[in-house]
């Protein structure tokens, strides 16, 4: 067994301990040590890392017989006595995230009877799992009452208790433990069994964001922020949103109808375009029957596929008897194949050779077809093309 001296003394950060084992694994060492301030991964909070004995610790792991095993970069002697120093800044946000998690859940509990079912914490946010759907309302009232208690400093104790007495008092959380069970008690709000580390009073906490939440497996799983983490999600915030205000020109609070608006403006542009599109089309398809000949093989510069398959619709309209290949002059090339109703050959069996020899994909009827990411330069594409349309009368 360790000893586990994060139970009682969660603010402690540097320790002196004995190496009991010494095990390489990998190319890397797991020491055991008579006692150790640093936490393990377990029950949704992230392990510490510091140093032992002047070693990075990478991973902290909690075993099945209760020792806890210090991944550290190099070899550590048996007997020896060593200093160990965690990294504080990423256990105080820790703690500042798991209390939070202890108040945001027993929020919802306490309004609403919705149970949290996990809890997980991640490298920029955390988040539980709720029992059931919650609303907007219900998300604001849970989010105001913990902050509320954030906010009123209260004291954040570990208790320590039997299993008999703990069946006893009214547990959020029950363990599944048995023997003694630590108990973190927020006063007159909160008391649930857990073995993590936690901020000696819910000022600690800073504050408490919901992030945002989303239906999971029947419930709901809400994203929160703690104390730093709520403040640099606010940076970010901020950031983007003054970099969409320089492109707007609006508050933040009319971006969505802003955006709204210019989306339907776009759509409208995108139908203008569209009818010019097809009007140049025809215009198109006349100048390239013009030159004399019902095979009609080019690179167009500045057409889309859209516009390439109006200029081929208004060849083969114009000319019963043409058939047409034309391709984008981009790298990689699109092309549309079609034929007019008094033409015999199948675009669609044109275009699979075109994509054999150069690539992408596509597909399409005997009368019209087309593709992607032709590669190949105009030049081979066309001469490609003019061979395949030629053995195919
Ligand atoms: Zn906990």
């Amino acid at each position: 067994m360790t000893q586990r001296l994060y139970y009682t003394e969660p603010y402690r950060t540097t320790f002196d301990a004995t190496v009991v084992n010494v095990e390489s694994v990998d190319g890397r060492w797991h020491v055991t040590l008579d006692q150790t301030a640093f936490y393990p991964a377990s029950g949704g909070q992230p392990f510490d890392t510091g140093t032992l004995g002047g070693a990075a610790v990478s991973d902290v792991i909690d075993r099945e017989d209760g020792t806890i095993a210090h991944l550290v970069s190099g070899p550590l002697k048996v007997g020896e006595v060593v200093n160990g120093e965690i990294d504080w800044g990423r256990r105080f946000d820790h703690m500042q995230q798991h209390t939070g998690q202890h108040v945001l859940s027993a929020a919802f509990d306490r309004l609403f009877g919705v149970r949290t079912e996990s809890f997980h914490m991640g490298q920029l946010s955390a988040t539980i799992d709720l029992a059931r759907e919650v609303t907007a309302a219900e998300v604001a009232k849970a989010e105001d009452d913990a902050n509320r208690v954030v906010w009123e400093d209260r004291p954040v104790v570990v208790r320590f208790a039997t299993a008999e007495e703990a069946a006893a008092m009214p547990l959020r959380k029950e363990s599944g433990r048995t023997g003694s069970l630590r108990l973190i008690d927020v006063q007159d709000y909160d008391l649930s069994a857990c073995g993590g580390t936690h901020v000696e009073r819910t000022g600690a906490i800073g504050v408490i964001a919901i992030g945002g939440w989303e239906k999971f497996r029947g419930g709901s799983r809400i994203e929160f922020l703690c104390g730093t983490r709520a403040l640099q999600r606010f940076r970010l915030w901020r950031d983007s949103l003054a970099a969409m205000q320089k492109h707007l020109s609006v508050p933040p609070v009319e971006m969505a109808a802003a955006i709204d608006r210019m989306q339907e403006e776009s759509k409208g542009l995108q139908r203008t375009i569209r009818g010019f599109q097809e009007k140049l089309a025809a215009h198109e398809a006349a100048a390239l029957l013009a030159k004399g000949s019902t095979t009609i093989v080019e690179a167009l510069e500045g057409w889309d596929a859209q516009g390439l398959k109006a200029i081929a619709a208004a060849a083969t309209a114009a000319e019963p008897a043409a058939v047409v290949a034309l391709f984008t002059t981009t790298t990689p090339a699109l092309v549309v194949v079609a034929r007019g109703p008094n033409a015999n050959v199948d675009a669609g069996a044109v275009l699979k050779q075109l994509t054999a020899k150069f690539g992408g994909k596509g597909g399409g009827k005997p009368d019209l077809a087309q593709g992607g990411g032709l590669t190949g330069n105009s030049l081979e594409l066309i001469d490609a093309a003019k061979a395949l349309l030629r053995s195919h009368p």
